[in-house]
């Protein structure tokens, strides 16, 4: 049997043992530390735009403490984007507020802005309140409609939390996914750009956020030599182990970056001629996707086999791929929802799948991934 090629392996590049091996010989083996102060002045030195980078255990924990930030209470509505992973809305539930589905947009397959303006108004009518924060996500690397996004948001005065999970090294207009929202969260997951093995970050604007923001990931400890409390916190801290391969992986992410985007390139080539399958591309010269994975779309019409056809004869093959993220409106667990729909995550949710991509993989894998979908 073949060698299974995989949807998304970690790649390390060397340097992130030495870093680990700093923590142990000067024995820093606990959450925060040297490694930890590093990697989050490599983050923010990285995003060039002035921010301020709090490392934390994910980038689910990175979401939950966002919207502490801005306020959210029980009872409150957030706006998230439907299209994505539930990690995206899940925090909206652990503060007990009230999740709000936007559908997207066929250019970016991210928050419509047309929708986002529709669904506000329509909130505002039926609760008389404005939802809490809205949550765009970058979703596969491909940085949201941030300029009409954020005008909206500034029109209507509600915060932006950007989920840029997939998408560190995005640009858009030049700028770095993240730093668009009033605050923003990046993920170190195992098959994310860059791993920590586990971990994520909030992305601050202001000095005084990220110190809150370190307050409530360390259990919201008061100022006393006695351990009090007048907040509920959390242990969210990033361990200084974890970020010594943080630090060690930034020496990699621009190689990353530069794979990945690559195989896209390559998959774009080697797929232009079958009919019935697109690959996802960036709209416009302003977008600039790190193309976390690069994602196809299979009209059955044309291509006379679905997604559904390709993915299990590709597993068969040994090569693992995915359909694309099933949308949060038509999860079992937030049926009762509202949606503000125009059947654009659905379309995708049925005809779409993600390739293998990732540093790991090599031009011999793409070219055995096309091959096999030009066999099926
Ligand atoms: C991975 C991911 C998250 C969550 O990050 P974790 O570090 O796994 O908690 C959130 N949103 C999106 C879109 C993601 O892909």
């Amino acid at each position: 049997m073949n060698k299974r090629i995989w949807l998304s392996l970690a790649h390390m590049g060397g340097r992130e043992q030495d870093f680990i091996k700093e923590a142990f010989d000067t024995n820093w083996v606990v959450p925060l530390g040297p490694n930890v102060d590093a990697f989050e002045k490599a983050l923010a030195d990285y995003l060039q735009d002035d921010r301020q980078v709090v490392a934390l255990s994910a980038g689910t924990a990175a979401l939950h403490l966002g919207l502490i930030l801005l306020g959210v209470k029980p009872g409150d509505e957030v706006i998230c984007q439907s299209f994505t992973f539930a990690a995206s809305a899940n925090p909206i539930s652990y503060l007990e507020a009230k999740p709000v589905f936007v559908d997207s947009e066929k250019d970016t397959w991210n928050m419509d802005p047309v929708l986002l303006e529709e669904a506000i108004k329509d909130r505002l009518r039926k609760t008389e309140k404005l939802p809490k924060a809205i949550i765009p996500v970058h979703l596969y690397g491909m940085p949201a409609k941030m300029d009409e996004i954020m005008e909206i948001a500034h029109r209507y005065d509600i915060p932006v939390l950007e989920d840029a999970a997939e998408a560190l090294g995005s640009k858009l207009n030049g700028q770095m996914c993240g730093v668009f929202g009033e605050l923003a969260a990046l993920s170190f997951n195992g098959n994310k750009m860059i791993t920590t093995s586990g971990g994520g970050a909030l992305i601050c604007r202001t000095e005084e956020e990220a110190k809150q923001t370190k307050f409530y990931a360390t259990q919201a400890r008061d100022a006393a030599p006695h351990y009090q409390h007048t907040h509920i916190g959390y242990n969210y801290r990033m361990s200084n182990i974890c970020a010594g391969i943080g630090r060690g992986q930034m020496f990699v992410l621009e190689e990353h970056i530069a794979r990945r985007r690559a195989h896209q390139a390559l998959y774009t080539n080697l797929l232009k001629d079958v009919p019935g399958i697109t690959v996802m591309q960036n709209p416009n010269d302003r977008f600039q996707s790190n193309f976390w994975l690069t994602c196809i779309l299979v009209d059955p019409k044309i291509a006379g086999k679905t997604r559904e056809d390709i993915r299990l004869k590709l597993n068969a093959e040994n090569i693992e791929t995915r359909p694309l993220w099933k949308p949060m409106h038509l999860q079992p667990v937030f049926v009762d929802a509202p949606f503000y729909g125009n059947g654009t995550s659905e379309r995708l949710f049925d005809i779409g799948l993600c390739l293998p991509s990732g540093p790991m993989l090599t031009e011999e894998d793409v070219e055995k991934v096309v091959n096999m979908i030009k066999r099926v």
